[in-house]
């Protein structure tokens, strides 16, 4: 019998999991607490494919606006501020790895990364057999200042050092890439290897494609806990099922899990329930 996997969470990660998962043979259910299932920042970002962000966050002079990043909940790079020892060691480390070194060091190790990631989309795109906008046209950096196509432009020339097509353009180059738009506009910086999608789209083809291979989906199932045992890991979880049914039958995750009927929602537990989930073993049926 299929091995019976849990993927938390319905974003580009979860269900990637889910598509090597199932390639794999195993038997999957994504738990996504959003009850439409699509909440994710990964329906709505702002779907580019980049292997030339290369430069990690940690990096001199990046530094000033990854914070300001930190504190605005829209931003790609919000942290939810509160008291822990452990943000608070890592805060540390980014600041101490904010160094030209660090960047020299990390950078080749990303780009390979965004390259893989760039080949993964373009296969994944391949395998889905729809259209979701995948386009490799390249990436424009515009720049409203000399100062700041003067910065880009650094960038560029070591982008092209680690082999990327990236030119810098003058403003007139800029408007006939871009005809029809009014930009102002100093400069710009295009590197040609990077591609853009529509995220939503691409998200939408993606669980399609998983409903149809059989994965199950369950929206609305947020997972409140997780418990390491012997032979299984123990997942709170908290459904259209479960919820304030105090006591009652624990909400099924269909198929070979087993449930833990112990750590269930009882009396004065409010609303939780468990599931027992069998670890990469043979499932042994349900409940
Ligand atoms: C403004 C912005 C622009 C961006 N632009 C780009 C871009 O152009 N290109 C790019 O590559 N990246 C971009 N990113 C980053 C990218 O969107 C994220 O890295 C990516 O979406 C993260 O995917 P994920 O699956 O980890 O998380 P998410 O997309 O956040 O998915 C996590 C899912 O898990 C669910 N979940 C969480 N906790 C639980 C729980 N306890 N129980 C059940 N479900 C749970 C959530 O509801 C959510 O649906 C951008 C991000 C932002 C904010």
């Amino acid at each position: 019998m299929a091995r019976h996997v849990l993927v938390v969470g319905a974003g580009v990660v979860g269900l990637n999991a889910a598509v090597e998962l199932r390639r794999r043979g195993f038997d999957v259910t994504v738990l996504e607490r959003d009850a439409a299932g699509h909440a994710a920042t990964s329906h709505g970002n702002a779907g580019i494919v980049v292997p030339s962000h290369f430069v990690p966050l940690a990096a001199p002079g990046v530094v000033g606006q990854a914070l300001r990043w930190m504190l605005d909940p829209l931003s790609p790079f919000y942290v939810r501020p509160r008291a822990s020892l452990e943000l608070a060691r890592w805060g540390w480390g980014f600041l101490r790895n904010a160094n030209a070194a660090h960047v020299a060091r990390a950078a080749p190790l990303l780009l390979e990364l965004n390259l893989a990631s760039r080949r993964r989309y373009e296969a994944l795109v391949a395998e889905l057999g729809v259209d979701v906008g995948f386009t490799r046209r390249g990436l424009l950096m515009l720049c409203h200042t000399e100062r700041g196509l003067e910065e880009e432009a650094r960038g560029a020339a070591t982008a092209r050092g680690m082999g990327l097509d990236a030119r810098v353009l003058s403003a007139t180059e800029v408007g006939a890439l871009e005809p029809g738009i009014e930009l102002d506009v100093v400069g710009a910086v295009h590197v040609r290897d990077d591609a853009h999608l529509d995220p939503g789209a691409t998200m939408r083809a993606l669980r399609a494609r998983l409903e149809q291979n059989g994965v199950r989906f369950r929206n609305g199932t947020e997972v409140t806990g997780l418990r390491d045992r012997r032979d299984a890991v123990e997942v709170e979880v908290r459904g259209p099922e479960g919820t304030g049914v105090e006591g009652a039958d624990a909400p099924r995750v269909e198929a070979p899990t087993r449930w833990c009927s112990r750590a269930a929602a009882g009396p004065g537990r409010s609303r939780g329930s468990s599931a027992c989930v069998s670890r990469c073993s043979p499932a042994r049926g349900t409940r």
